[in-house]
């Protein structure tokens, strides 16, 4: 039996927390914002160490969930769940079917996807309890259309640094070679890159090792390769003060969530004269896909389209970005907060400056 409880966090419309005894789990929801319509934002499964760490994850994860859609145009809001519990030993069905009781409960404010370590047929399950679940449908997974999304903004960064939008001949090393960054390392292998990857997980190495030919570095060296993009295609949290002076690339993108430990990281990066794309501006591929099937009959050459104007959105941070000498993610954050400013009908005073 789920039990709730309602958070107050300052800066969150709703944050609500589900404990359930009997299968053994906690999660959170994180409402950040609905101006631009429900939130939507994935459920991720992990084994967090603690309760802190997890509550802090859904809030960073749900507040990126609302710059991600406002930036890519979509009628849609940020919020984002997280369930501390063992993806290796929990009871999954239990565990999912729950967590879609959790999803219904909250009346459609929320509409939950898949994220890290949760599956579509996780989805289908919570389906069967809650109507406010995407992906289900006819649009599928959206890792494709969030690893083609990293290589049209990894164009836009490359014309930028480089000069070209070719990326012939360019080295990339990616952390996490899972459902988004073993994709993109294909489609880079097929633009002609040298792929250097890292992934703690030998099966998602030895399924790329099947499709395409790459360097294998230790999982602690891939900070430290030597290359052009370094693209974090794993966990957050990696661009920090311990992690950003051994970096060795002139750009960073990557799939990854809140790849800034801190928003303070992005001046650094901008100090060294790395050209960092924005994590919720990059990745946005997937649910740009997702919103292409909710009120509307899904069409897969219309989300590919939709999915190739990120490279638009990225030529404009990276355009403001070098004009006003500011960290993309800062410029990025500004744009997306005047994009819901202006749905509310107000401007937003503190972020005009950066979008004349
Ligand atoms: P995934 O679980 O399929 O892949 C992640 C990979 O990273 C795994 O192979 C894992 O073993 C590896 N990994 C974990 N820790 C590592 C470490 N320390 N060093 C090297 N490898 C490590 O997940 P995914 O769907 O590819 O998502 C990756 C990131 O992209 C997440 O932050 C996710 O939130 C974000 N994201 C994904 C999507 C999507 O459509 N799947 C959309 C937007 C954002």
């Amino acid at each position: 039996m789920n039990t709730y409880s309602e958070l107050d966090v300052e800066g969150y419309e709703r944050v609500v927390r589900c404990d359930n005894d009997v299968v053994g789990f906690t999660a959170w929801a994180a409402i950040h914002d609905t101006t631009l319509g429900p939130a939507l934002g994935g459920c991720r499964l992990w084994n967090y160490t603690d309760e802190q760490e997890a509550f802090t994850d859904v809030l960073r994860l749900s507040r990126g969930m609302t710059y991600k859609n406002a930036l890519a145009g979509l009628a849609l809001g940020g919020g984002k769940s997280v369930i501390r519990g063992d993806p290796q030993t929990i009871d999954r069905r239990a565990l999912f079917e729950n967590f879609g009781r959790f999803v219904d409960h909250l009346g459609g404010i929320y509409i939950t996807a898949e994220d890290v370590n949760v599956t579509l047929a996780d989805m289908e399950v919570v389906a069967g309890q809650t109507a406010y679940v995407a992906t289900v449908g006819a649009s599928g997974n959206p890792s494709p259309f969030t690893a083609f999304g990293v290589y049209c903004a990894l164009q836009a960064a490359a014309a930028q640094v480089f000069g070209s939008e070719d990326l012939t001949g360019l080295k990339v090393a990616i952390q996490g070679v899972g459902e988004t960054g073993g994709r993109l390392a294909e489609l880079l292998v097929g633009a002609g890159c040298k792929i250097a990857v890292a992934d703690i997980n030998e099966d998602n190495i030895n399924r790329l090792r099947h499709k395409i030919e790459f360097e294998r570095i230790e999982a602690e060296g891939i900070i430290d390769a030597d290359c052009d993009v370094f693209s974090p295609c794993a966990l957050g949290g990696i661009l920090n003060a311990e992690t950003i002076p051994r970096l060795r690339c002139r750009i960073v993108a990557g799939s990854a969530n809140n790849q800034l430990l801190h928003e303070q990281d992005g001046e650094e990066l901008l100090r060294r004269n790395i050209l960092y794309i924005p994590d919720f501006a990059a990745n946005a591929g997937g649910v740009i896909n997702i919103s292409c099937e909710i009120g509307q009959a899904y069409d897969p050459q219309k989300a590919r389209e939709k999915t190739a104007a990120i490279g638009n959105c990225i030529r404009r941070i990276i355009d403001i970005s070098t004009r006003d000498k500011l960290p993309t993610n800062r410029v990025a954050i500004a744009l997306a907060e005047e994009v819901v400013a202006a749905s509310k009908g107000g401007n937003s005073p503190k972020t005009s400056s950066t979008t004349r």
